[in-house]
């Protein structure tokens, strides 16, 4: 984090009601970042692009439908001053908001047209007592307000509590998450085409370890929509 960056923070504490990118005064109709920073999201539009960059991350790791990511995540950039209000700063609104901009960008799209079911990656039980609520699930809640698709959020469960992903290795990540996921009812996704939603998208492991319990069920398909993309 960038000594601007920190004073950045420290002043949004006091002054919420400011633009958490340029710092500008919001109007009313603004919520956590101003209309001018909002149209400069740096969007991928990937959803367009079969074999995207996101896709042939994943490629042959598990089966899957398609992969679409809202914005380009950048250390600094408008996406993480973002997703740092949400995660930490407890701005749930901005989690559903961006939910929504996504899902009014994929709506009546061949990537979403297909979907039944969205399915949050899930918290464990123990970081979701701390945060208050599961960022992805607001994610979720804002494109299914667009898209009318109902959000499953208590089949796919995190059973085990691991550390934080934040500065671990491909390898390390993947030991990490590899059995952390289950699914409490097999049959709520039998012959679904689901649509897992995470916050941002790194290494896919979390992603790639959710696929494990989703894909025991019959006749299942797996789409992977996040915010954010780091590559
Ligand atoms: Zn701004």
């Amino acid at each position: 984090m960038t000594p601007h960056s920190i004073l950045h923070d420290f002043l949004h504490l006091f002054f919420p009601d400011c633009c958490c990118f340029c710092g500008n005064k919001l109007n009313v109709s603004e919520n956590g970042i101003c209309l001018e920073c909002l149209y400069k999201l740096p969007k991928t539009n990937n959803f367009k692009i079969p074999g995207n960059k996101a896709e042939e991350l994943m490629a042959g790791r598990f089966p899957f439908q398609r992969i679409a990511s809202f914005c380009v995540y950048t250390k600094d950039g408008i996406l993480q001053k973002l997703v740092h209000q949400f995660k930490y700063n407890n701005r749930k609104e901005i989690a559903i908001m961006l939910g929504r901009l996504f899902a009014n960008d994929i709506l009546g799209s061949e990537f979403i047209s297909s979907i039944d079911l969205i399915v949050p990656v899930p918290l464990h039980p123990k970081r979701l007592k701390i945060r208050g609520y599961n960022q992805s699930e607001l994610i979720a809640r804002g494109m299914s307000e667009v898209t009318e698709i109902s959000v499953s959020s208590s089949n796919l469960i995190r059973s085990i509590y691991n550390p934080t992903q934040t500065k671990r290795s491909r390898t390390q990540r993947w030991e990490n998450v590899k059995d952390i996921f289950e699914l409490r009812n097999i049959n709520e996704f039998a012959n679904k085409h689901v649509l897992l939603v995470d916050d941002v998208i790194t290494t896919g492991s979390t992603i790639e370890a959710c696929s494990i319990p989703i894909l025991k069920c019959n006749n299942v398909k797996i789409s992977i929509a996040t915010l954010g993309e780091v590559f």
